[in-house]
């Protein structure tokens, strides 16, 4: 009886094995395929320039505005983002400052920056109503949840002026009526360096290349910071139809799992309503140099709605840079990001660091003086970068690698397997 009951099942002919598997095996190469990411014909872009310019002071000047929000203790890194940006940029392009605080600001911090900024500089607080809860939102239950964020000890989480922080960027910000007049921004942070000279109006060349959104750095975002984002994004995205074009592609790692399975997976973390992932990358948002009229779309301003009214800005730490970075890469066209490679950029301990240009360092400008810099070397596309060339590349990876590939030829051999 037992002899009989453990006796192994008969084998399954290999054929029919096989006539069962095959239509699922097709489907997910199928699904696979859908989300390669098409590789243009030619490079879509490109750095501005790969070498130094002499800085144009007479050009008309783009309508933007430098905008920092600090707070008043952070008097002394906000005064090292200042300096790094004059030297390396703003003493030849007199581009207006504008600092944002949600206290009034102190008559220290005003007196000190406004020196280093050489009087460029207005010092303005946000309204109340730009930097709270949203109406839908429980204020006690959000709360007492910051409190619990903290507590598990995702970043910032637990700081509830890092949640209004978050909210203020991905949605009010551009609404401001102090910057209603202004159509560019560049968005700084205390504690940044410039590590290059910037020698051309980067402004007056996102304009001319028809480009909206500007970054130097690109990684993974926190993703316990995050679990519902995605998937909201990606409802309202499919909600009005928006196509994938192939940044979104980028954004997304295909699930391997086969029809009908594949669904189950969207109960994860970072996954669509069909079970694909969001490989978390995005851009780092403490540098963006970008056109405010695209977040004032209608398009992005109802998706920016839709979200705060699901909480995720409190009840989870939805932060600014993922928000903007997949609305980017769902409303806007591949070609329209740039790359600001060469840029020399540190910020916490992330860098991206260009080897300088060789022969492009233009050592008898009068406009950019004499001065120490790092080595020239073959490919490099820096202007005198202080920051070495030869021992820190661009900030590396996964992240970068992903995002240039709807605007890049260039491919690395790790790419087939990205
Ligand atoms: P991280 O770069 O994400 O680690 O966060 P930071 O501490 O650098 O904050 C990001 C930006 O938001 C910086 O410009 C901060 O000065 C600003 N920020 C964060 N929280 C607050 C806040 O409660 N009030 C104000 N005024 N600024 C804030
Ligand atoms: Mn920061």
């Amino acid at each position: 009886m037992l002899r009989r009951l453990i006796r192994p099942a008969r084998r399954l002919p290999i054929w029919l094995i096989f006539s069962i598997t095959a239509p699922f095996v097709f489907e997910v190469l199928l699904h696979l395929w859908r989300y390669s990411v098409p590789r243009p014909a030619s490079e879509l872009d490109s750095p501005f320039f790969t070498t130094c310019q002499e800085p144009d002071v007479n050009a008309k000047r783009e309508n933007a505005v430098l905008v920092m929000l600090a707070r008043n203790h952070e008097l002394e890194k906000a005064n090292k983002t200042i300096t790094s940006i004059e030297q390396h940029f703003n003493k030849w392009f007199n581009y207006p400052i504008l600092f944002l605080n949600d206290e009034q600001w102190s008559p220290r911090f005003i007196e000190v920056l406004n020196k280093t900024a050489r009087g460029l500089a207005t010092f303005e607080v946000v309204p109340q109503e730009q930097w709270t809860f949203p109406e839908e939102v429980d204020v006690n239950a959000a709360k007492q949840n910051i409190k619990e964020q903290g507590e598990k000890g995702i970043p910032h989480a637990g700081e509830e002026g890092y949640h209004h922080m978050c909210r203020f960027y991905s949605g009010k910000f551009y609404k401001l009526d102090i910057l209603k007049k202004y159509k560019w921004y560049w968005r700084l942070e205390p504690d940044v360096d410039f590590t290059c000279a910037i020698t051309y109006d980067p402004f007056v060349q996102m304009a001319r290349h028809k480009k909206v959104y500007g970054f130097t750095i690109a990684l993974w975002e926190v993703g316990k910071s995050c679990p519902s984002l995605f998937r909201h994004m990606a409802d309202w995205k499919e909600m009005m139809r928006i196509p994938s074009n192939g940044l979104w592609k980028a954004m997304v790692s295909p699930s391997w799992v086969p029809f009908p399975l594949r669904k189950f997976m969207s109960w994860l973390p970072y996954r669509d309503a069909h079970g694909d992932e969001w490989n978390l990358c995005h851009y780092w948002s403490n540098f963006e140099i970008a056109d405010m009229d695209f977040f004032r779309t209608r398009a992005y301003q109802e998706l920016f709605d839709y979200l705060d009214k699901k909480g995720g800005f409190y009840f989870e730490r939805w932060g600014d840079a993922a928000v903007h970075s997949l609305a980017v890469a769902m409303l806007a066209d591949p070609r329209q990001v740039h790359h600001f490679e060469d840029f020399g950029y540190r910020h916490d301990h992330l860098y991206q660091c260009p080897a300088n240009a060789p022969g492009g360092q233009l050592p008898d400008s009068p406009l950019l003086g004499s001065g120490n810099w790092s080595p020239e070397m073959d490919n490099g596309i820096g202007c005198r970068c202080e920051c070495d060339g030869r021992t820190t590349s661009n900030h590396p990876g996964f992240c970068l690698n992903r995002l240039k590939q709807p605007t890049s030829i260039k491919r690395p051999w790790y790419s087939l397997i990205l």
